[in-house]
């Protein structure tokens, strides 16, 4: 492991621009320094998760690589959470642990990650309902990726309202090599995006879908308009966090690739907002609490931070995921 550090080190090419002063050599210790610093408070869990206890990291075959399952239903007290409106027109129907989101449009909803199959109906059916919207008008249900966290509601809201599931390839292809008999049932084959992504556009609000292979081969990643009080304010959604795939220095450049891709797209569409599908890496449950508060007038929305402060999300992931393929050399 250290060889491959000192080999790093001794080239010099690449340093870290993080410094304003003299550039540190690209180790994996100078990378996890960095990672700390673009987390800062703001991200302290998402660096936790992949700096400082990579779920693969003592690697062997697979460790850790198993999609999380629902074995058994755990005490409702341990995850239930009351539905919140957070945005104009973006609802939290998550759990206090997985999050899921209601997109409205004039012409129905977008719904983003589908929780547990034990979930669905008290969040996602019975939260909307709770909220004054109809599940019935969930026109597309974007899956993040294919781990039964995020996916086990699909097959409900296909059959029972019609929504179009909107899924990357390869986790489509996991997903329907499940048996009938998994937890929430097996989706239809329905929308499959592609490594190029695609444009989700329902009753004039258009969600940027981009493929973020890493997490899973085919995790996606969103970008999308909220509004908060009429203004308008742009969302990057990481779509996959942690590293409980196989250990392969391939994966990772792979995940690190995704994150800066993620980031520049987030620069680009002027996003202000990270949301993640997990509340451990956007403090999603405080967040919808928070914002059911008044606010002082000026005062920010409590998911609103800014274009760097996005961009040190990105930055973060990317630098957690690089320490590791460099680690493994
Ligand atoms: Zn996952």
């Amino acid at each position: 492991m250290r060889v491959g550090l000192l080999f790093v080190a001794a080239v010099g090419v690449m340093t870290l621009t993080v410094h304003a002063q003299a550039p540190a050599p690209v180790t994996p210790e100078n990378l996890v320094k960095a990672a700390k610093r673009a987390a800062g408070a703001e991200y302290a869990g998402t660096f936790l998760r992949i700096c400082v206890a990579p779920d693969n990291l003592d690697g062997g075959a697979g460790r850790g690589a198993a999609p999380p399952a629902a074995r058994s239903v755990p005490d409702r007290a341990l995850w239930y959470a009351r539905p919140y409106k957070v945005f104009d027109n973006l609802y939290f129907v998550g759990t206090k642990i997985h999050s899921s989101w209601a997109l409205t449009t004039t012409d129905g909803i977008v719904l983003i990650d589908t929780l547990f199959d034990y979930a669905i109906e008290p969040e996602i059916v019975e939260g909307l309902t709770t909220l004054g919207l109809d599940p019935g008008s969930i026109k597309y249900v974007l899956i993040s990726h294919a781990h039964g966290d995020h996916d086990q509601g699909a097959a409900l809201l296909q059959s029972r309202y019609r929504a179009r599931i909107v899924m990357g390839a390869p986790d489509w292809e996991a997903t329907l090599q499940r048996p009938a008999s998994a937890p929430g049932g097996v989706p239809k084959r329905d929308m499959v995006v592609g490594p190029e992504g695609t444009k989700i556009t329902l009753g004039g609000t258009t969600v940027d879908v981009i493929a973020t292979p890493g997490h899973t081969p085919g995790t996606l990643s969103y970008i999308f308009p909220v509004r908060d009080g009429g203004r308008s304010v742009v969302v990057a959604y990481s779509g996959g966090t942690a590293f409980n795939f196989p250990r392969r220095a391939e994966s990772f450049a792979i995940y690190r690739d995704s994150q800066n891709k993620m980031g520049k797209a987030a620069a680009a569409a002027g996003a202000t907002v990270v949301m993640s599908n997990h509340t451990e890496f956007d403090r999603a449950y405080d967040r919808a609490r928070i914002a059911q508060l008044p606010r002082a007038p000026g005062e920010k929305h409590p998911y609103e931070t800014d274009a760097a402060t996005v961009k040190r999300y990105f930055d973060l992931g990317a630098d957690c995921a690089e320490a590791q393929r460099l680690s493994m050399q």
